[in-house]
């Protein structure tokens, strides 16, 4: 059994100026890399920059990164960041800004690289990355993976690479003004990673014990995350479920709802966590091993597997979804043909189990996402 998680995680309010000298080992030019405009609301940016100023740290920003990241994206910020000289780079928001950096990191160390080749055979190395989420989330910020949409091939997927963030920060105030919407879909995020790792065929006795507590603090959430009340204790936890559901995955990786969601956000448009989210009633019920199911539910402190699809049908409040069956058999198709996607499943996985899971989630009426 292998552990790895190399990581240094910092955390607490204040946390990136408090420990500013971190950066100091990592680089003298810095690529920051933000999405359009949260990074500057939630005083991250803010934070950064200061901590970089007062060591003598150049920077530049780029600030385009858009939700679901695409390669060309990562094409234009490495223009901007090999003209610069940046020699680390770092990600702040949520899974899209730090799974770019990880990218845009690969291309500043091997500037051969570029939005045609960055999926490919051969494992890169590159720069050092730091990571500030911004969300809770996707747990990008300890794991080594990144997604990104790949419009040639049409869909998203994992890059292939290994480049785990050589520090996250953790500071959960970036998150008080996050709207109610992003914060539970956000927070679905976690809690599919925390049951995906321990679901999996990689399960393992130490991404457990993080399953365990990261559920555990997801459960102290719950009463928050469906009344809309969140406080900044809440948010502490969330963003700690995250953390911890990011390195279960970074031993185990995910599994089905997460090989079958980036269809429905590639070509439906939901965002992230819902596109997971919406299958999990069918995937749980699928599930035959029904001891660990029932650990999920002890672990998250509800009485019945009813009770979490009652929860994650209000959180995720009246989302629709519908699709024909053509489509879904092209979903199904593009997942079935590569086994990697479905390698994390303990049980007996095959089109009819990946259709009758899209098909029994699907709900009547008009879709919200489109
Ligand atoms: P996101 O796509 O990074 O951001 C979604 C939206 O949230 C953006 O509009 C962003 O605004 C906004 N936002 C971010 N932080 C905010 C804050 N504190 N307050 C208010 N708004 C805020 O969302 P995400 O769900 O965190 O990330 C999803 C991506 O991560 C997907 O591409 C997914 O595939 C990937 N993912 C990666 C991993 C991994 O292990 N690497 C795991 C799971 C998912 P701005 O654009 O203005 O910043
Ligand atoms: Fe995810």
């Amino acid at each position: 059994m292998i552990y790895e998680m190399p990581t240094k995680i910092i955390f607490g309010k204040g946390c990136i100026g408090e420990q500013k000298e971190e950066f100091k080992n990592l680089g003298s030019k810095a690529c920051i890399v933000t999405g359009k405009s949260s990074a500057k609301r939630n005083g991250s940016y803010a934070d950064v920059v200061k901590a970089l100023d007062s060591l003598g740290i150049e920077h530049i920003l780029f600030d385009e990164v858009e939700e679901n990241p695409s390669l060309e994206t990562l094409e234009k910020a490495k223009i901007k960041a090999l003209e610069h000289g940046s020699n680390f780079v770092i990600g702040i928001g949520g899974g899209s800004p730090m799974d770019a950096a990880k990218g845009i990191a690969i291309m500043i160390k091997n500037p051969e690289i570029g939005a045609d080749n960055l999926i490919g055979n051969h494992i890169l190395d590159g720069v050092p990355v730091v990571a500030i989420p911004t969300t809770a989330g996707t747990g990008s910020e300890v794991t080594q993976y990144a997604i990104f949409t790949d419009f040639k091939r049409g869909t998203k997927l994992n890059y292939g690479h290994k480049i785990f963030p050589t520090i996250a920060f953790l500071d959960a105030s970036y998150m008080n003004d996050m709207p109610l919407p992003l914060t539970r879909y956000t927070a679905l995020d976690a809690l599919s990673h925390l049951m995906e790792s321990y679901l999996n065929v990689r399960s393992n006795l130490i991404s457990e014990t993080f399953v365990q507590q990261g559920l555990g603090y997801f459960a102290k959430c719950i009463n928050a995350l469906v009344s809309g009340e969140i406080t900044e204790q809440n948010r502490e936890e969330l963003l700690l479920a995250s953390t911890y559901g990011g390195i279960a995955i970074a031993q185990t990786r995910t599994s089905l709802p997460h090989a079958m969601g980036y269809s429905l956000t590639y070509y439906h448009n939901m965002p992230h966590g819902v596109a997971n989210a919406i299958l999990y009633e069918a995937y749980l019920k699928s599930f035959e091993d029904k001891t660990r199911i029932s650990k999920i539910i002890e672990w998250l402190c509800l009485d019945s597997l009813e009770q979490l699809f009652d929860i994650i049908n209000k959180l995720l409040e009246g989302v629709n979804f519908v699709c024909s069956d053509e489509e879904l058999h092209k979903y199904v198709n593009s997942i079935i043909s590569d086994k990697m996607k479905t390698s994390s499943h303990p049980e007996k996985v095959d089109a009819q189990l990946l259709f009758d899971i899209y098909k029994n989630s699907l709900t009547i009426g008009d879709s919200f996402y489109e």
